[in-house]
């Protein structure tokens, strides 16, 4: 058991929208040997797609709303060897986060249930607001981060500049494991970084056509690639050192405790430093390990199984009207076909479909290890942060509530559709759609939405209509952010103008405010009110 989780790396990658998240995902399941020729899993002009388009909406705008998992094997060539020569083969699971800037709480709950990310920058672009948004949520989490710069065949930025960004803008220390050889837009190759900054290797790169196959390398010593490269080369190995002398080398300490991040350069289009990243994934990246349950005790790897479900998604099917909950597994093997225990409701919970789900390709999974990523087939009762075991009870805590940044009100299209409006809203609500919210003075038939990204606003419509057949009503509302809040502090703050209090689900009172002037002239004004952040993720 521990040697099936000690060979599993489980990551996400995180990035703004166009930085090369699909085209890097199929770059890496290239090196893989998922697919033999890159162009097949991003659906460029004419070749073909898989991005899965469970929804009309979906199909409408022609992008993913879904997170599925990747699993592959990777064998990495510097990965020690066993004492009989044999070779360790790791299971990679790359859970995918949606790729649209119109990104939702799903996105941040799938760092949920990973052990590390990849933080994908472009080299022309540095770092941008989604990146900036999730790399949060990996702090908050203790997630460690691995950088990579990709685009380097591109004209960009210098390499010190984007370091320099980020260190001064999220005070992560960059460490480069690999350093470019060219500058942007002349890539050549990477410069393989030793403990003292010293170079120790080049990697010397080949374009192959279109870039759709594994970028032929050539391992030349320092002395070599002086002869090749001249002053390129030279440049880049003084600029190595001087990182050296910045201090900015790995260290694997400060690397899990997410003060620093190892760096890649990298083309994912080229496949220029892809079987970097996964050999650096495959080094540095932790193994699945112990997981704390509510009251603290750790439930390890070889303990008997348990899982998290971070993910419930509906309707990918629309033929058959599904509901598929996605968990990771935490400890002990995951059997198809055994029968678990959901920890919210003591209720059995019978799993003969599980599948692993990449794109609209499903296949249906027989054993799950630590780390692993199983998506189950008709979860009417699980929801995201639920809890299944087998055995010895245990019962993972929650997956926090992200801070909403977009609200609006829902209403029922006719009293005589009430009901089920009712129920629709429940349902939704308890499956972590949107963040619902109530005050009496709005009463229950209008209840407001909160949000991550204001998409999860047309889940709900299009869901409602249909798996319940209302069509109802929703009206933007005029409030950009929310804060915590206590009881002692509604009153007044209903009396202020552009804000209002609402009582969510979960029982927390949140005051919405229309935006940040409203909220600073607040607490400067009345400093006894709370008004705390909501933190993304704690
Ligand atoms: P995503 O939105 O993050 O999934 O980004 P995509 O993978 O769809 O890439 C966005 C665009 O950038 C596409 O036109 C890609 O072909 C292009 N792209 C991605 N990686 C690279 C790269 O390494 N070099 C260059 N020149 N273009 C890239």
């Amino acid at each position: 058991m521990r040697a099936e989780a000690e060979r599993r790396r489980t990551f996400a990658v995180i990035s703004h929208p166009d930085a090369g998240k699909s085209t890097l995902t199929e770059a890496l399941a290239l090196h893989a040997r998922v697919i033999s020729e890159a162009g097949a899993v991003h659906g460029k002009a004419g070749r073909k797609s898989t991005v899965s388009d469970w929804m009309e909406m979906e199909k409408a705008r022609g992008i993913s709303v879904s997170s599925t998992a990747l699993q592959f094997n990777y064998t990495s060539e510097e990965a020690p060897r066993g004492e009989d020569g044999s070779e360790t083969v790791n299971v990679i699971n790359l859970v995918d986060t949606p790729g649209h800037s119109d990104f939702s709480e799903d996105t941040y709950r799938v760092l949920t249930a990973v052990d590390a990310a990849v933080m994908l920058i472009d080299a022309a672009k540095g770092l941008e607001p989604q990146t900036l948004k999730l790399f949060q949520v990996c702090r908050h989490r203790g997630i460690p981060v691995i950088t990579v710069i990709n685009k380097w065949d591109r004209p960009g930025r210098t390499p010190l500049e984007l370091l320099d960004e980020i260190q001064e803008r999220i005070g992560l220390t960059p460490t480069p494991l690999f350093w470019p050889v060219g500058i942007a837009g002349d890539f050549r190759g990477l410069l393989r970084r030793g403990e003292d900054g010293a170079a120790v290797e080049y990697i010397k790169f080949t374009r192959t056509a279109g870039g759709a196959k594994i970028a032929p390398e050539e391992h030349l010593s320092p002395d070599e690639a002086l002869s090749r490269e001249g002053d390129t080369w030279a440049e880049a190995a003084e600029e190595s050192e001087l990182l050296s002398a910045s201090g900015q080398d790995h260290d694997q300490e400060l690397f899990l405790a997410g003060q620093t991040s190892p760096v890649i350069f990298a083309s994912a289009m080229l496949n220029f430093g892809v079987r970097q990243i996964l050999d650096t994934l495959v080094a540095l990246a932790p193994a699945p390990g112990a997981r704390l349950d509510v009251d603290g005790n750790p439930r390890s790897v070889d303990d008997p199984f348990s899982a998290v479900v971070f993910k419930v998604q509906a309707g990918m099917d629309t033929a058959h009207r599904d509901r598929l909950a996605f968990m990771r597994v935490v400890s002990g093997v995951f059997e198809r076909g055994m029968v678990v225990t959901h920890a919210q409701t003591g209720k059995p919970f019978a799993t003969k479909y599980a599948l692993t789900v990449f794109g609209r390709e499903r296949s249906t999974v027989e054993n799950a290890y630590p780390g692993d990523v199983v998506g189950l087939v008709n979860a009417t009762a699980l929801a995201p942060g639920h809890t299944l075991f087998v055995d010895r009870k245990v019962e993972f805590p929650p997956i926090p509530s992200f801070a909403p940044e977009h609200f609006a009100i829902l209403r029922a299209e006719s009293a005589s559709k009430y009901k089920q409006f009712r129920k629709a809203v429940d349902q939704l609500d308890s499956e972590g759609v949107v963040q619902i919210l109530r005050n009496d003075i709005r009463g229950d038939a209008s209840p407001v939405m909160a949000a991550v990204g204001p998409m999860q606003f047309e889940v709900v419509a299009a869901r409602m209509k249909a798996e319940y057949n209302v069509d109802p009503k929703i009206e933007p509302l005029g409030y950009s952010l929310a804060r915590r809040t206590d009881a002692a502090s509604v009153d007044e703050l209903n009396r202020q103008r552009g804000v209002e209090v609402f009582t969510r689900s979960d029982g927390v009172l949140l005051a919405l405010v229309s935006d940040k002037w409203r909220l600073q002239y607040i607490q400067k004004e009345l400093p006894e009110l709370t008004l705390e952040p909501l933190v993304a993720a704690t």
